[in-house]
């Protein structure tokens, strides 16, 4: 481990400040699941007192949602030294068998999930857009393989507002499931590179899944991996098409409350442009833990190996939802939309921007 990650490790590792705010940690109640615990546990592998693989399993029971590293005051953050234990686990061999799979399934076929088959409405929708046009819709292998319909339905809004757009037949994988399961690896960027390459053949590229858009905008230009192409979020993208007029929104006056993706909110300083777009068809309410603050509500890759977890995390956020006495959630996330979804309830509508929009 870098001497610096060991001075975040060493300050973390006595601390419990940032207790409340891990999403994780509520879910489960449990101590391990704190940022002082997976730092306590990795200051003892610096200290040859445990190995790696004996805390591996801890190092992937964290989101990187990075909720503990904007709380802290001191400024630590514990983000920088789960992905350096991560990195540091794939270089050593030490990787959990369920990470390892999940890994190969990301170097051999382009995504976690080891899903070859797009579905059949999806692929019909996509082929629509075949045409090299100068604006490129980025998918993501959640929408591809997991959520087709969220995937069809950013493609019928792109649609409604007449934009000219591509969908790729064999769209590359972005690197951002590498990113979070084993980091800066050469294989991480190597992957980084070949997205690139596809994407830098188009003047402007919407990107539908806020992680993509978190490695296209941060990871990419920190690991100089060149991107010539204009990236945009789908959710800034479409703030501006409803600011312009292009859209026509028609306001229902219903109140819901919007789930902020930690990608968009923390990671790429965004938080107004999908405000705009609900307050254009319905009224935005907040929730706790909103904005910056926001409260991660789950995703499908750790589903993979912490579903009930998951669902918990999922969850707790309809209880904030309900808490303000929402009745619906918006959400801006493929993943968290999925997440939310999985749980069953009925006091609390889940919508993702894009059904709101296109009124379903
Ligand atoms: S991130 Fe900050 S608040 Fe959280 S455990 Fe570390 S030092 Fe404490
Ligand atoms: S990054 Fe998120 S999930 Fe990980 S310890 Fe911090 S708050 Fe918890």
């Amino acid at each position: 481990m870098t001497e610096n990650s060991k001075k975040h490790v060493d300050s973390c590792r006595f601390c419990w400040m940032c207790r409340h705010i891990c999403p994780i940690g509520n879910a489960t109640g449990l101590e391990r699941n704190t940022s002082r615990a997976r730092a306590l546990g990795l200051s003892l592998v610096n200290r040859d007192v445990f190995t790696l693989s004996e805390v591996i399993d801890n190092v992937y029971e964290c989101a990187c949602c990075g909720a503990c590293t904007k709380e802290c005051v001191t400024g630590w953050d514990p983000v920088m030294f789960t992905k350096e234990a991560r990195l540091d686990a794939a270089m050593e061999g030490v990787l959990p068998s369920y990470i390892d799979k999940l890994v190969d399934n990301c170097l051999e076929i382009g995504n976690a999930y080891g899903a070859k088959e797009v579905d059949a409405s999806l692929k019909e929708a996509a082929s629509a857009h075949a045409a090299k046009a100068d604006t490129l819709l980025f998918l993501g292998v959640d929408a591809l393989y997991k959520v087709p319909e969220a995937a069809v339905n950013a493609i019928k809004v792109l649609e409604k507002a007449g934009v000219s757009f591509t969908v790729l037949d064999a769209e590359p994988a972005s690197g951002q499931q590498l990113e979070y399961l084993i980091s800066a690896a050469n294989e991480t960027k190597e992957q980084m590179e070949a997205c690139a390459k596809a994407l830098n053949a188009f003047d402007k590229v919407v990107v539908f899944d806020p992680q993509d858009a978190k490695v296209f905008k941060r990871e990419y230009k920190e690991w100089g991996v060149e991107l010539t192409a204009d990236v945009e979020t789908f959710t800034a993208y479409v703030a501006g098409l409803v600011k312009s007029g292009v859209l026509k929104a028609q306001n229902c006056g219903k109140a819901v409350v919007y789930q902020d993706p930690f990608q968009l909110s923390r990671d790429l300083a965004e938080t107004e442009e999908a405000r705009e777009i609900i307050n254009a068809y319905a009224v935005c309410n907040e929730m706790l833990c909103h904005g910056k603050d926001t409260m991660w509500a789950g995703n499908l890759l750790m589903k993979e190996w912490m579903p009930d977890v998951m669902l918990r995390v999922a969850s707790d956020r309809i209880t904030n939802a309900k808490g303000v006495g929402a009745d619906t959630i918006v959400t801006a996330s493929v993943s968290e939309y999925a997440s939310l979804k999985a749980v069953e309830q009925s006091d609390v509508k889940i919508v993702s921007l894009e059904e709101l929009i296109l009124g379903e």
